[in-house]
């Protein structure tokens, strides 16, 4: 039924407002998870570790920075008797952790500078610390060593889990959301949480990426199928001699994610739609389904993605149906990982379904 128009109620010219000046933009800082491990821990360093040699170093320190304000304070002003390394000298009261780094991840110097959250994820409490060290050894089956002091501070006890997390912050634009008001009588409407970006498990930095072009929006994301296990794609991913690829994330067939590529660079993906585009890549052989908990972690990174970079639902392609994608003779990627036929349908009922 035509409803019929209210005339338009006049307003005195006088009393038109004045212009409003268009408001400054928020930034509001990002977490960008640049190292994360969790598993089993045990304590180290100090003067009555005598799992240390009395002469044993530390692979972040050196006996010069003694005299460096910045990190005198995790050591004791003087070696404890009979000791000559740095390890044994270390003041177990100080907040310190070791863990394997893998250097071309994460540098010695970068790894120098900065402070780690640890946690204990069965209380909840947390600390920041001071990386000094790489280790345990592996066969330990434990994934870092703490100061005696930061273990009692946490609650924690030799072989209990603990969680630590490197990350950076980027300062991105605040996107502002309007109020949606509930109509008269209504029940208030109760609007979703925003979607927070999955845990990603590692950030495997691949070489394989370079910078969008400035103005470059990202506006699609590419699904993919590794048609191999999660070691042989994230070694392909490191390799610069042969085809250079890469994507942005690789989720596992058990749901952890790995990235490899920020979102704000070009991952070597899909020739010919890789400027505007992320790549996530599925562990997949060319014949199997997703799993269940890498369904469930790639719903969920997608659902942050089309937030994040305010991405159109309809722009989630698999990798052989993606707009611009020219490699002669296409692909079988992403085989059947998202439903029993290799087709953009497929892949459109299942984003239909999970995200
Ligand atoms: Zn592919």
């Amino acid at each position: 039924m035509a409803q019929k128009r209210k005339p338009p109620k006049k307003k005195p010219a006088a009393k038109r407002p004045p212009r409003k000046r268009p408001a400054k933009q928020k930034i509001q800082p990002v977490e960008e998870i640049l190292f994360r491990v969790e598993g089993k821990m045990s304590t180290f360093g100090g003067p009555t570790d005598t799992g240390m040699t009395a002469t044993e170093g530390l692979a972040l320190f050196t006996p010069a920075d003694l005299q460096d304000p910045k990190y005198s304070y995790l050591f004791l002003p003087t070696p404890p008797p009979g000791t000559t390394g740095l390890g044994r000298r270390l003041n177990p009261e100080t907040n310190y952790f070791a863990c394997r780094w893998n250097y071309s991840d994460t540098p010695r110097e970068f790894l120098r500078r900065l402070l780690a959250r640890v946690e204990n994820p069965a209380n909840g409490r947390a600390a920041d610390a001071r990386p000094v060290d790489w280790g345990p050894n592996v066969s330990t089956g434990r994934v870092a060593d703490l100061s005696p002091g930061l273990a009692k501070a946490l609650g924690l006890k030799t072989d209990d889990m603990v969680r630590i997390t490197i990350s950076a912050f980027r300062a991105t634009p605040v996107k502002r959301v309007k109020p949606v008001r509930p109509a008269k009588g209504a029940a208030p409407v109760v609007q979703p949480a925003a979607p927070t970006k999955p845990v990603i498990k590692q950030f495997v930095r691949s070489p394989n990426c370079s910078c969008r072009k400035v103005g470059t929006k990202i506006d699609k994301i590419v699904l993919h199928c590794t048609e191999g296990s999660l070691a042989g794609a994230l070694a392909e991913f490191q390799k610069t001699d042969s085809r250079k690829v890469s994507a942005h994330y690789v989720i596992d067939r058990n749901g952890d994610i790995y990235q490899l590529v920020n979102d704000t660079d070009c991952a070597n993906h899909c020739m010919g739609a890789n400027a505007g585009s992320i790549g996530i890549e599925h562990v997949g052989s060319e014949t199997d389904s997703l799993a269940p908990p890498q369904a469930a972690a790639s719903g969920a990174l997608i659902r942050w993605l089309l937030q994040e970079h305010q991405i159109p639902r309809t722009n989630i392609f698999g990798h052989d149906f993606t707009p611009g994608y020219c490699r002669p003779g296409g692909t079988s990627c992403p085989d059947k990982l998202f439903g029993p036929v290799h087709s953009q349908v497929t892949i459109a009922a299942w984003v239909a379904a999970n995200v």
